[in-house]
């Protein structure tokens, strides 16, 4: 069954509030997968989007809100709304099809790539060769989206420690530089994982949780909002207002039912 049409009038009305709020202010993340190749197991087609759509989006952003946040600036701005692009997985079109657009529109972004996808040269996902030409042409962040993108909360202590270290040493290897940015794989992340993502040397990490970024925010929990092939320009900006914020509630609740479906211990599991 689709919801999305039903997520789309709550947040119509939701949209209201805003007649009694002050105009909107801090950073949204934006969060892309594909732009134009297919996504395994994406069966309703939500996270590829095509070079067209993702051409009209990449203006109208640039025109809209000149100010683009990065992982070095702006992190917290608090004048005005301010946008920042990421895409999870590292599909190769983000080098072929996505960096050419952004760079049109001036527009700096980060990808976060899952290093076994990486180690594999598999077709889809770019290569290491690939990252550094993207680093070497654009102006981008590589961050690292776990080493298998299990979700991350399923894994015991042992399983968790090696997902976020080995990713993190492979691409620092593979990059000659160093990597402190994450985003955890399914969004998936409470307490325990993001703690150990500190331990492990992570200073920021990006989760799916739809909000905004305003000055109190833990810079390992950073919100997202989910860009979807289904959403035109009028609901990304409905996003980008904060139109969507309520849908949080939504994702924290399935996160409570899941924690207690998927019982994992700290030691066990
Ligand atoms: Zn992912």
């Amino acid at each position: 069954m689709n919801f999305y049409p039903l997520y789309d009038g709550f947040s119509r009305v939701w949209s209201l509030r805003r007649l009694l709020l002050s105009s909107p202010s801090g950073t949204r993340w934006l969060m892309y997968h594909a732009i134009g190749s297919d996504v395994p197991d994406d069966d309703k087609k939500l996270y590829s989007i095509t070079a067209d759509q993702f051409e009209q989006q990449a203006q109208w952003l640039s025109r809209t809100y000149p100010a683009v946040a990065t992982e070095e600036k702006n992190l917290n701005s608090q004048q005005g709304v301010s946008i920042g692009i990421t895409f999870d997985d590292g599909y190769r079109d983000n080098l072929y099809v996505a960096a050419p657009i952004l760079q049109r529109y001036q527009l700096p972004f980060s990808v976060f790539v899952i290093a076994d996808a990486v180690r594999r040269r598999d077709r889809l996902f770019l290569s290491a060769t690939d990252i550094r030409r993207l680093i070497s042409e654009y102006d981008v962040v590589i961050g690292s989206h776990g080493a298998t993108h299990v979700p991350l909360t399923r894994c015991n202590d042992i399983r968790l420690r090696e997902e976020l270290t080995s990713s993190k040493h492979y691409l620092e290897d593979a990059l000659g530089q160093e990597v402190i940015w994450i985003s955890y794989p399914h969004g998936d992340v409470n307490r325990r994982v993001r703690d150990m993502a500190e331990e492990a040397g992570y200073r920021f990490g990006w989760t799916s949780f739809i909000s905004t970024n305003d000055a109190n925010i833990d810079p390992l929990m950073l919100p997202r909002l989910p860009v979807l092939s289904v959403d035109g320009l009028r609901i990304i900006k409905q996003k980008i207002n904060g139109d969507w914020d309520w849908f949080v509630w939504k994702q924290r609740a399935f996160q409570v039912w899941q924690e207690r479906h998927f019982q994992v211990g700290r030691s066990g599991g």
